[in-house]
């Protein structure tokens, strides 16, 4: 057995579990017993955690907390509406659609993490939406739809698949002739970066004509690792890029600090930021949630023009109609037919010529 089959095997995800990782506070204890959800992690990912503090980023992330009862700005049936599983389209339940040339495929609910503010909750977390994830089927319609020319792997986490289960859906999806990319989310480099063994590499390396991509989610800087930073390298080694998609987390990475601190580290360990998520209104984590402009204050104080421009993620607001990026808009201060007062991170302004289209 390998090192990331023993992690799963050793979940945790038992009150008898993870007090071998912390001091587990009574109202944890409450939740953990109370609320009827999946809840756990890696020992690895357990092991990161503070052991005093309620209050570590990490530990909010993995423990149940009795505040997801409270749900005030949660839309009912979240991910229905979300993933437009209710439209008049017949589609797998594999595959959700918001665009028309790509399409995310959800190949299973099972993750190595269950963040408590997962938008799939209702699916991965909750257990309230039950989908047939029958693999075969999403690979005929993706067959079938000669528009789609980019699908994305997700979950649940994909990578906790075998290297024959991962082998077999990735040239299933190369045969097809349409297809340009595929694409994985996955939080494996964050929560089990031992996952990418040596058998796993050769399953996703390789010279081909379709290329892989990984997305992973981290959210704050304690959770990059030695191991990460591994884990990366042996990736990118496999000619795969790999991108960040935080998500916007109330108390966890919306201060200026914490969060230029997770931009820099992430590119110190070769993973380029790429989203920036607000967190979405499933039901059930108002408490992870800020305003909406937070995202863009934090892009305009914490890193334009104050730090790398490539640790600058794209802020999007992720909707059933598609991702609507809000950008910081402080630096155009007003234009007139000759030209624009342009300010920069600093409020120092200059003049840029207005080219019209006569
Ligand atoms: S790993 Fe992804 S799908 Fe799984 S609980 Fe976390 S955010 Fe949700």
């Amino acid at each position: 057995m390998e090192e990331w089959q023993r992690q799963l095997q050793q979940i945790v995800n038992t009150l008898e579990r993870i007090t071998k990782y912390i001091n587990i506070t009574p109202q944890e204890e409450d939740a953990i017993s109370t609320l009827n959800s999946r809840w756990g992690t890696s020992p690895y990912f357990a092991s990161l955690m503070d052991k005093d503090d309620p209050d570590c980023p990490i530990r909010r992330q993995v423990l149940p907390s009795l505040l997801e009862t409270e749900n005030v700005y949660g839309v009912k049936d979240y991910l229905v509406w979300k993933e437009n599983r209710d439209t008049e389209e017949v589609r797998p339940d594999s595959i959700a659609r918001q665009y028309e040339n790509r399409v995310a495929f959800t190949i299973t609910d099972v993750c190595v993490n269950y963040c408590r503010h997962c938008f799939r909750k209702e699916l991965v977390v909750d257990k309230e939406l039950q989908l047939r994830l029958d693999v075969d089927e999403g690979l005929a319609w993706i067959a079938e739809h000669k528009e789609i020319r980019d699908v994305l792997i997700t979950g649940g986490d994909p990578l906790i698949l075998s290297d024959e289960r991962i082998e077999y859906i990735i040239r299933k999806l190369r045969e097809i002739p349409h297809l340009e990319m595929i694409r994985f989310g996955s939080r494996v480099p964050i929560v089990l970066p031992h996952r990418i063994t040596v058998g796993l590499q050769k399953v996703l390396g390789g010279y081909h004509k379709v290329p892989i991509w990984l997305n992973t989610q981290c959210n704050h800087p304690k959770e990059i690792t030695e191991m990460t930073a591994e884990a990366v390298y042996n990736l990118q080694r496999c000619g795969i890029s790999v991108g960040n998609q935080a998500v916007l987390l109330k108390g966890i990475n919306d201060d200026v600090d914490t969060f230029r601190e997770l931009h820099e580290k992430l590119l110190r360990v070769r993973i380029r930021p790429y989203y920036l998520f607000y967190c979405e209104p499933a039901p059930g984590i108002d408490h992870f949630r800020t305003p909406v402009e937070r995202g863009a204050e934090l892009i305009r104080d914490a890193i334009r023009g104050h730090t790398t421009g490539m640790a600058q993620p794209m802020y999007v607001v992720a909707t059933n109609i598609g991702k609507i990026p809000l950008m910081p808009d402080y630096y155009i201060m007003g234009k007139n037919d000759k030209e624009y007062t342009l300010k920069n991170y600093k409020g120092i302004t200059t003049k840029w010529p207005n080219i019209t289209d006569k």
